[in-house]
C-alpha cells in the first residue's frame, strides 16, 4: 500500500512538473472546461496569461460528422493574464444530444506570440435526463424511462438490425451511432428543434449520426420497428452519401421498412394492403416513388408498404450481392437507371415490371423518352436528416433540387412516415377490406 502511495506520488509530481516546463513558453494555459445547458447554450472557458499582453483569443469548433470548421473570437479584457469565453447559442444553433464539439484554441499576444492549444472532444448531452446506457463498438443506446430489460431489448434489436443491414446490404457501420429514446411525446418535443412538428415521432440525425425517438416503457413492440427503421436511414445514408446524387426515394425507405421488419409487422399489415391495391390495379410506380412520397396519409402508407416489398425481391430476386453492389454504385453518385442497370441489369421500368409479375400485377406500359425526365433532377436531393411519423406537409419537404448549404446541413428535416399513423393506417386498412368487393 505504502508503495503505492508512493508511486502515485511521484505520477502526480511528474505531472505537476510539467507545466514549469511549459513556463517558459510565452503564452501558458491555466486552465479550461466547457458547460453546456441543453437547447440553451454551450459555453468554452479558458484561464491564460502571458509575458505580453494577449490581444486575441479565438474558438476554433467542428460538430463531428460536419465538414465546415467554425470560429468564434472570445471575450474577454486584454492583458497578460485574461479569462475567455465564447459561447454557442443553443436557441439559435441546433445540435442534437449527444453532438460531439471538437475544440481548440488560437491565442494571439501584442507580442507576436501565438498559441494553438491540443484539439479536445465535448459531448452535448440532454443533461435533464438520467439516461442510461448500452453500448459496444456499432452504437450506443440511451434512455432513461423504462427498466434495464426495456433498453436491453431495444439495443439488442438495434444490433440485429446492424447484423442484417451487414449481411444483407453489404453496408458496415463505420462510425458508431447513438440513439436517443425519449420515454414521452412531451420530451421528445423538447428536445428537438423548435419548429418541430407536434406530429414528430422521432428525428435521425445522419450526419452526427444521432436517432432521437420517443418510445414510451409500455410501447416496446412500436419500439422495436422504429428504432431499426430509423437507424437503417442513418446507416444506409452514410454508405451512400456523395456530392453528386441521393438514393430513390423506394429504395431508402424500402429499406428501412424490410430491415425493421415492417413487412410482417401486425402494425403495418402491408403485404395485404399490396396485394389489395395489385387487385384494384391501383399500384404507384416506381419512377412516381423516386421523389417525395405523398402526403395523404393513405397513400403514404402504399408508398412504404410498395418500396419494402420491391426492396424485399431485389434481395430475393436479385440476391444480397446484387443489393450491396447497388449501394456502392449510388455511393459514387449515379442516375437511378444507370445505376439499376450496371447493379441488377434491369432498369427501373423493367424492375417495377418484375416486381408487379411476381405478385401477379398487370405490367406497366414503357412511358414515352419524355416522361422519363424527370429523374435527372431528382436524383440531386441532398437528405441529411429524416423525421418520423407525418401526417406528410408538402412545405416540410424538402424535394427540391438544390442541396443546402454545408452549414446548414444536417439540420434539414426530411419526414418520414414511420410508425405514429398506425392507428389510422390499420383502420384504413379495416375499412378499405371490408369495403373492397373483391375481397371475397
Ligand atoms: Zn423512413
Amino acid at each position: 500500500m505504502k508503495r503505492l502511495i508512493f508511486l502515485v506520488v511521484l505520477v502526480l509530481a511528474s505531472v505537476v512538473w510539467i507545466p514549469s516546463a511549459e513556463a517558459q513558453e510565452a503564452v501558458r494555459v491555466l486552465d479550461q472546461s466547457v458547460e453546456s445547458v441543453f437547447r440553451d447554450h454551450v459555453t468554452f472557458r479558458i484561464k491564460l496569461e502571458s509575458d505580453s499582453v494577449i490581444k486575441e483569443v479565438r474558438l476554433l469548433y467542428r460538430v463531428t460528422g460536419l465538414p465546415a470548421t467554425s470560429r468564434g473570437d472570445a471575450q474577454f479584457e486584454p492583458g497578460k493574464t485574461v479569462e475567455a469565453t465564447f459561447t454557442i447559442d443553443q436557441r439559435r444553433d441546433y445540435l442534437p444530444p449527444g453532438s460531439e464539439i471538437s475544440y481548440w484554441w488560437r491565442v494571439t499576444t501584442e507580442a507576436g506570440d501565438t498559441l494553438k492549444t491540443e484539439p479536445q472532444t465535448y459531448l452535448y448531452m440532454d443533461d435533464r435526463h438520467e439516461w442510461q446506457m448500452l453500448s459496444n463498438e456499432r452504437l450506443a443506446l440511451y434512455w432513461y424511462r423504462g427498466d434495464q430489460d426495456f433498453g436491453q431489448a431495444l439495443f439488442q434489436q438495434a444490433n440485429r438490425t446492424l447484423d442484417q443491414i451487414e449481411d444483407e446490404a453489404g453496408v458496415r457501420v463505420e462510425k458508431p451511432v447513438k440513439i436517443f429514446i425519449y420515454g414521452s411525446h412531451r420530451d421528445l418535443m423538447d428536445a428537438v428543434e423548435v419548429g418541430a412538428h407536434e406530429w414528430t415521432g422521432g428525428q435521425a440525425f445522419t450526419e452526427h449520426g444521432v436517432v432521437v425517438i420517443n418510445v414510451s416503457p409500455n410501447d416496446l413492440d412500436f419500439g422495436l420497428i422504429a428504432v431499426p427503421h430509423e437507424l437503417t436511414h442513418i446507416v444506409i445514408h452514410r454508405a451512400t452519401d456523395n456530392p453528386y446524387s441521393d438514393i430513390p426515394r423506394w429504395l431508402d425507405e424500402g429499406l428501412s421498412v424490410y430491415m425493421s421488419g415492417e413487412l410482417d409487422s401486425p402494425f403495418r399489415g402491408y403485404r395485404e394492403l399490396v396485394r389489395l391495391y395489385a387487385r384494384q390495379n391501383r399500384l404507384m410506380t416506381l419512377q412516381t416513388l423516386s421523389s417525395s412520397f405523398p402526403a395523404d396519409p393513405e397513400q403514404a402508407n402504399q408508398a412504404y408498404a410498395q418500396s419494402g416489398l420491391v426492396v424485399e425481391f431485389i434481395i430475393q430476386h436479385y440476391g444480397k450481392e446484387t443489393m450491396a453492389k447497388l449501394l456502392n454504385i449510388f455511393s459514387q453518385g449515379s442516375l437511378y437507371d444507370d445505376a439499376l442497370r450496371e447493379a441488377l441489369g434491369v432498369d427501373m421500368w423493367e424492375l417495377d415490371n418484375a416486381w408487379r409479375e411476381s405478385i401477379g400485377a398487370p405490367p406497366l406500359k414503357r412511358p414515352g423518352a419524355g416522361e422519363q425526365a424527370p429523374e435527372t433532377e431528382q436524383a440531386i436531393i441532398t437528405a441529411p436528416t429524416l423525421s418520423l411519423t407525418p401526417p406528410l406537409t408538402e412545405e416540410a419537404m424538402p424535394s427540391g433540387g438544390t442541396p443546402p448549404p454545408s452549414e446548414t446541413a444536417g439540420k434539414t428535416n426530411i419526414p418520414c412516415l414511420s410508425i405514429g399513423l398506425v392507428g389510422v393506417i390499420v383502420t384504413a386498412l379495416f375499412v378499405m377490406l371490408v369495403h373492397s368487393p373483391l375481397n371475397s
